[in-house]
């Protein structure tokens, strides 16, 4: 009741969520009553969370940030839902986002931006925007989010969050509506990294649901929490710290740099080649799966369905041009083209092969040091409108977040102070499954 409350009374300002589940919330609360009564209750039982509107919902509207699909009430829950569910979470509601998750600022939702609870004037980051602006806020203690680019952590550096993107395959994707299935990863937006390693826990296992799901034994994420930083190896990607990262936030970084080596971390510069190739060949691989993704939304079996449709044609055509956002079409155009025979030798499987040399790049580096250290994002969060008609500076907003993608592995950023007044992050990479001593390293540092 705290925390409907809260959405109740500051969500106007804020725009963060899409859908209040309040009858759910509070039976829910009620179950997670009887559980603590019996003393079958887990780690989050009794626990609110909101999720992002990107995960199918059963009986519960869920719009993934788009027209398209304003109308839709899913007929299953994600794999994820289940999770939390049995883990006796209390859903409180679902979240805004940009538009099929593309997007690195919210201001691509369908239902409007969302701002910035540090600033009022500052996107939150995105696209999991409405879930980091609700966290920021304390409008919830807890939040799912996905990441295709960069989309947990973000905005999580952005609201002063923990955000962690886990090794592909960790986390079902099933009932997550797709964005660029071999990129999409949902995971935890927490305040602590202990909270993070706990939701990790709830989130992560096989599911034969999910066709990449990856068969390993449970692990419990939490269980190096305490461990020490002595002797451990930490990089430094030389092109994550030149030109384009601002000033103020490459000197907030230092003051963390000086922290961990305190706490008995080693630190040294190390070298990724290709990195400045991973936004180029992001922007063939994300369009391109999402070109073939979305084509789902026609019209026909559930969304957004034009009126007066003359023929199928028609139907298609206005439903999809009606249906969709300025953001998504640019990508599914730019996905089609790039998918095209003639041109798929020259772009997709090019960018297929730059995605290999940047996977390698981590390898390398991973021979040398346990794990990476960068900013997470070039700047503090930019304000709402800055750069809303330049997509090519929005993209750079995920310089530092989508060559991890490429590659698979994990990487999560925690707080690093405020510049201007704006909270910024730091973000740690590791190979893969290396999840726990990220949070290992997370929690002792904050
Ligand atoms: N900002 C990136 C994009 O627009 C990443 C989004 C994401 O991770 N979902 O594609």
């Amino acid at each position: 009741r705290h925390f409907l409350e809260r959405i109740k009374r500051y969500d106007g300002q804020l725009n963060s969520v899409i859908t209040l589940t309040e009858e759910l919330a509070l039976q829910q609360a009620q179950l997670a009553d009887s559980r603590l009564q019996q003393g079958t209750a887990d780690a989050l039982t009794g626990i609110p969370i909101l999720h992002k509107d990107i995960f199918c919902t059963k009986g519960i509207k869920t719009t993934c940030g788009s027209k398209m699909l304003d109308n839709f009430i899913a007929p299953y829950n994600a794999t994820v839902i289940d999770k939390f569910e049995s883990a006796g979470a209390v859903m409180l509601g679902k979240t805004n986002m940009d538009e099929f998750a593309m997007g690195s600022s919210n201001e691509t939702s369908y239902y409007g931006a969302v701002k910035n609870p540090w600033d009022i004037q500052a996107v939150p980051g995105g696209s999991s925007g409405g879930s980091a602006a609700a966290l920021a806020a304390r409008l919830a203690p807890m939040a799912t989010g996905t990441d295709t680019g960069g989309s947990i952590r973000q905005p999580a550096a952005l609201c002063n969050l923990v955000g962690l993107k886990p090794t592909y395959g960790t986390v079902s994707r099933y009932g997550i509506i797709a964005y660029a299935s071999s990129l999409d990863q949902a995971g935890p937006m927490t305040h602590t990294a202990e909270d993070a390693g706990l939701l990790l826990n709830a989130m992560a296992g096989f599911d034969g649901k999910d066709s990449t799901s990856l068969e390993r034994p449970p692990e419990d994420y939490t269980r190096h929490l305490q461990d020490s930083l002595k002797g451990l190896r930490i990089g430094l990607p030389q092109q994550y710290f030149g030109d384009g990262l601002n000033a103020d936030v490459a000197q907030q970084l230092e003051t963390a740099i000086a922290v961990l080596k305190q706490l008995g971390a080693t630190v040294k510069t190390v070298d990724l080649p290709n990195s400045h190739l991973s936004v180029p060949a992001y922007y063939i691989i994300a369009p391109a799966e999402c070109s073939s993704n979305l084509s789902r939304f026609d019209g026909v079996r559930f969304g957004y369905r034009c009126e007066n449709a003359v023929d199928l044609m028609d139907l298609y055509k206005r439903s999809r041009g009606e249906g969709f956002g300025a953001e998504v079409k640019r990508r599914i155009m730019i996905g089609t083209y790039a998918l095209s025979a003639g041109y798929y030798d020259a772009y997709y499987l090019k960018a297929q092969q730059i995605r290999r040399l940047i996977s390698n790049d981590f390898k390398q580096a991973f021979q040398e040091v346990d794990v990476l250290l960068s900013p997470t994002s070039p700047t503090p969060a930019f304000n709402i409108g800055e750069k809303v008609d330049d997509p090519v500076t929005m993209y750079l907003s995920d310089i530092y977040t989508i060559a991890i993608n490429l590659a698979g592995i994990p990487a999560l950023s925690i707080p690093a102070g405020f510049v201007q007044n704006r909270p910024i992050g730091l973000q740690l990479i590791g190979n893969y499954f290396s999840e726990s001593r990220l949070l290992n390293i997370a929690h002792q540092y904050q």
